[in-house]
């Protein structure tokens, strides 16, 4: 096969990211299902009080765990400091049993407590607080209660499935010897959404766009059916989406994505995140090269290492993506060092990067449309309702700020500008430019301590 023919896989690309417009509608439905009553939609009122104090978080829910702790003035927006500290979870423990993940990581935290109170003045005893913010999907029925309803971004521990994880968090900090209790459970997009607020009151979504994908929102309360007549202080509820799993007939598939689903250990589950999140870009690229490969010989003999699963990790799609040297340097090494790739043409390493950017193209655009999704969910996308003769333009639009967190998004700077660039196309400039993307820096945690004080039952 020649170059001209390779360019036939690009075209299912672009067609699949022609149909993208329909998307965010489809998302519109979706989030209506998520209110109706998909198990596993964590609902609650969020209230961010001025706490005092040291409270502590465990942000499970991707490659890294992190363990943190902040103190509070009192004040609203006074965080007096913050320590985080992260680690990565040992690959053999992400399939082993909930016993051994969670003893690693409460003794995890036991030393991180310990690292941090030794030499500060010995607090009053006070048993400690912490927020857990666990990112998987949960059938969730109280603050602190909730149980797993499935592992997703590469977990599989198959007896926690069905058990209430803080319990099981709780069960190993006792075996470790830590005097510390979960004031709640809330998931990534939750915590984020929550320090989102913290910091600015226009904050109305959280997105993560990390190794998994998901976002949540502030809905009104009365328009949330499945709690129709429970009282909230605030008039509003967060709605987590769980966008991960949505799936569409408009949202069509290539064959990557296809065998990427069937060889994954959740087949037919979370096909947005495996289209979107930065656990499963590099693989689709690694996909893409290796049929080339198999079908032509333009990237020379074979190479055995294209058959391994996961060998291709996203950031290094990023560096290729971003590679800006007039020879593609970084991508010949790339190529050669972690695919056995050697010795191509400039004209076959560009192609490499057509690949990487054809992706990364898709992917942000189509995390765009989820979050345009949301906006017109709750108004903010700028229709204000047409009728009446009025244009987009016309419509008042509020300040939207939209908290937004994960590597893929942080790190990757091409995946970013598609995103923007997708979201500018959507909305039109003049919505656009008064939705605020806000990164929030380990929200995820820091959200789930603050509200881990602001549900403290220690007085
Ligand atoms: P997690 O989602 O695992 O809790 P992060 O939000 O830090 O943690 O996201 C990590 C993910 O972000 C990685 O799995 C990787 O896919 C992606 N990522 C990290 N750095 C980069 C980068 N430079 N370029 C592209 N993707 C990146």
């Amino acid at each position: 096969m020649d170059c001209n023919s390779v360019y036939v896989f690009y075209f299912f690309f672009f067609l699949m990211i022609s149909n993208w417009n329909c998307i965010y509608f489809q998302l519109c439905g979706y989030i209506c299902i998520a209110c109706l009553g998909c198990p596993g939609k964590l609902i609650f009122d969020v209230v961010v009080r001025s706490e005092i104090g040291t409270y502590y978080a465990l942000d499970l829910g991707g490659t890294n765990f992190r363990v943190l702790r902040i103190q509070l003035g009192g004040r609203r927006s006074s965080i007096l400091s913050q320590d985080v500290e992260r680690q990565p979870i040992p690959q053999h423990l992400m399939t082993s049993t909930s016993e051994d993940l969670f003893d690693f990581i409460a003794s995890t935290l036991k030393q991180f407590v310990e690292k941090e109170e030794s030499g500060s003045e010995p607090s009053p005893v006070r048993t400690r607080e912490l927020g857990f913010t666990f990112s998987f999907p949960v059938k969730q029925s109280s603050l602190r209660s909730g149980i797993l309803i499935k592992w997703t971004k590469g977990f599989a521990i198959e007896d926690m499935v069905g058990k209430e994880v803080v319990e099981l968090l709780e069960a190993a900090m006792i075996r470790s010897g830590l005097d510390m209790r979960a004031a709640l459970l809330v998931n990534d997009t939750v915590g984020t959404l929550a320090l989102g607020r913290y910091h600015d009151a226009d904050t109305v979504a959280a997105v993560i766009i990390g190794t998994g994908t998901n976002a949540c929102y502030l809905e009104r309360a009365d328009a949330v059916i499945k709690c129709q007549g429970l009282l909230t202080t605030s008039g509003y509820m967060v709605v987590n989406m769980e966008w991960g799993n949505f799936w569409s007939s408009h949202l069509p598939r290539t064959s990557y994505d296809i065998d990427l689903d069937s060889e994954s250990p959740n087949p037919n589950d979370q096909g947005f995140e495996k289209m979107i999140s930065g656990m499963y870009l590099g693989d689709i690229v690694r996909r893409v090269i290796l049929r080339i490969s198999l079908e032509s010989d333009i990237f020379g003999p074979v190479s055995s290492r294209l058959s391994i699963p996961f060998i291709l990790q996203t950031p290094l799609v990023a560096a290729m993506h971003e590679d800006d040297s007039p020879e593609l340097k970084e991508v010949a090494k790339i190529l050669k060092e972690n695919l056995g790739i050697s010795e191509v043409s400039l004209k076959v390493r560009k192609l490499a990067v057509r690949i990487c950017d054809v992706v990364t193209r898709r992917a942000a655009r189509l995390a765009a449309a989820g979050i345009v999704g949301i906006l017109k969910k709750i108004g903010r996308d700028g229709s204000g309702g047409t009728a009446g003769g009025r244009s987009k333009s016309d419509v008042k639009m509020r300040r939207t700020v939209v908290a937004i967190e994960g590597g893929l998004y942080t790190s990757y700077a091409m995946f970013r500008q598609y995103l923007h660039g997708a979201l500018s196309e959507i909305l039109g400039e003049d919505v656009a430019q008064h939705v605020v993307l806000q990164v929030t820096e380990d929200g995820s945690g820091i959200g789930g301590a603050l509200l881990a004080a602001s549900y403290s039952s220690i007085p």
